[in-house]
C-alpha cells in the first residue's frame, strides 16, 4: 500500500517534551509510514484555520488533539470548528483528565470526539480499523446517512457507522439499503444488513423455571412428585408464567403437582441454560411444609401429575436404581441437603429494580 489513505491533523502543544507525543511519531514512522499525510499544529488557532481552508475533502481525516490547559491550547474550538461543517472527520482527543472525570468526558463525547484515550496504543488498534474504510472499492455504492460520507461498501459502511456515529441521536430515516423506514438507522444497519452474522444479538424467548426441594424435619421426608405419563419421581416446579415471580411459581407449582402448601426458605442454586432455541432459567428452592401436621401429598392424578409421597434418602436411592426417578435431580438434592450442603438466604433474588 502506497498511497495516502487519510490526513492526519495532529494538535499537541508540547511536542518534543511530550512522551506520547514522541510514541506516536514513532508509531506513525514504523507500521504507517505511507498511509497518512500528517500536517502538525502547536496551537488550536493554526489547525482550525488549516481544518477552514479545506472546502471540498477528496480523502478522510483523522485529527488527534491533545487536551491544552489555556485558550492557545484548548481543543474544544477546534472540534466545534470541525463538527460546525462535518461529521467524517474521526477526531480523537488524547487527554488523561478527560480519561478520568466524568463531566469532561461527557462534555467532549457531546461535543462531537469519536474517542477519548490517554494512550497511544489505543490510536494504533483505531487506525487498523480505519484504514480499510479509506479504501474504495467497485462495491463502494453506499453513503452513510449520518455523515454523508458517500463511497462504502456495504462492509465498509457496518464497521463505519459503529465507529463514527456511536454517540449521536437516534434519527428517523429511511434505509438506503433496503428502503424500510427505521427508527434508529444504526441498530437497524447491524441488525438488518451486518454482513457478519449475529446470532447472540437476536433476542430469543427465555424460560424460567422454579423448582422445589421440599424436607419434611419430624422425619427428613422429602417430596416428589410422581409425574404423568410414567415419567417417574421428580422435583415440584415447573414453568414460571408471565409475571409471575419466581417465589410465586415454586408455591403454585407445589401445590398444583404435590397438593402441598410450603414455605421457601432458601435458594439451593441459580441456573442459567442458553440453547439455540430458547434460554433457560432455573431456580432450585428449598423449603418446608407450610404446616408439618397438614402436609398429606395429593392423592387424585389430574393434568399436573398422578400424585405425591414423601421419601426418605434412602427410599430415594432406591427408586433410583430401580429406574424411578425421572432424573438424578431429587437424589443429588436429598444428599446435598442432608449432608448441610450450602442454602442462600432468598433475599439474592430480588424482585424488584434497584
Ligand atoms: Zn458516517
Ligand atoms: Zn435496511
Amino acid at each position: 500500500m502506497s498511497s495516502v489513505l487519510f490526513d492526519l491533523i495532529l494538535v499537541w502543544s508540547s511536542q518534543e517534551s511530550d512522551a506520547d507525543y514522541l510514541e506516536l511519531q514513532n508509531l506513525l514512522k514504523t507500521e504507517f509510514p505511507n498511509e497518512f499525510l500528517i500536517h502538525s499544529f502547536t496551537t488550536t488557532k493554526q489547525a482550525i484555520e488549516h481544518v477552514q481552508s479545506i472546502k471540498k475533502p477528496s480523502r478522510l481525516s483523522i485529527v488527534i488533539t491533545k487536551l491544552g490547559t489555556n485558550e492557545e491550547t484548548s481543543s474544544k474550538p477546534l472540534i466545534e470548528a470541525i463538527r460546525s461543517h462535518d461529521k467524517h472527520t474521526f477526531i480523537i482527543l488524547h487527554s488523561c483528565t478527560a480519561c478520568r472525570d466524568p463531566n469532561i468526558r461527557w462534555s467532549f463525547a457531546s461535543l462531537g470526539v469519536n474517542m477519548i484515550t490517554e494512550t497511544i496504543k489505543p490510536i494504533r488498534d483505531v487506525f487498523q480499523q480505519l484504514i480499510p474504510l479509506a479504501q474504495p472499492s467497485s462495491k463502494s455504492k453506499y453513503a452513510c446517512l449520518y455523515c454523508k460520507w458517500p463511497s462504502f461498501s456495504l462492509e465498509q459502511l457496518c464497521i463505519h457507522v459503529p465507529l463514527y456515529h456511536t454517540n449521536e441521536q437516534e434519527f428517523s430515516v429511511k434505509c438506503n439499503l433496503c428502503q424500510r423506514p427505521t427508527h434508529n438507522y444504526a441498530v437497524h444497519l447491524h441488525d438488518e444488513h451486518s454482513p457478519e452474522q449475529h446470532p447472540r444479538s437476536i433476542a430469543g424467548p427465555l424460560y424460567a423455571f422454579s423448582l422445589v426441594v421440599c424436607r419434611r424435619k419430624r422425619d427428613n421426608c422429602f417430596l416428589v412428585v410422581q409425574e404423568s405419563g410414567s415419567m417417574g419421581f421428580w422435583l415440584p416446579g415447573g414453568r414460571v408464567e408471565l409475571g409471575e415471580q419466581l417465589d410465586k411459581a415454586a408455591e403454585r407449582e407445589t401445590l398444583e403437582e404435590a397438593g402441598v402448601k410450603i414455605r421457601l426458605t432458601g435458594v439451593l442454586k441459580i441456573e442459567f441454560i442458553p440453547r439455540s432455541d430458547s434460554n433457560r432459567l432455573r431456580i432450585i428452592f428449598f423449603a418446608e411444609p407450610a404446616d408439618e401436621n397438614d402436609c398429606e401429598p395429593k392423592t387424585i392424578p389430574d393434568y399436573e401429575s398422578y400424585g405425591a409421597m414423601w421419601l426418605t434418602y434412602e427410599q430415594t436411592v432406591q427408586c433410583s436404581t430401580q429406574g424411578q426417578l425421572r432424573g438424578n435431580e431429587p437424589l443429588k438434592w436429598f444428599k446435598y441437603i442432608a449432608q448441610d450442603g450450602i442454602i442462600h438466604p432468598l433475599s439474592i433474588l430480588s424482585k424488584n429494580e434497584l
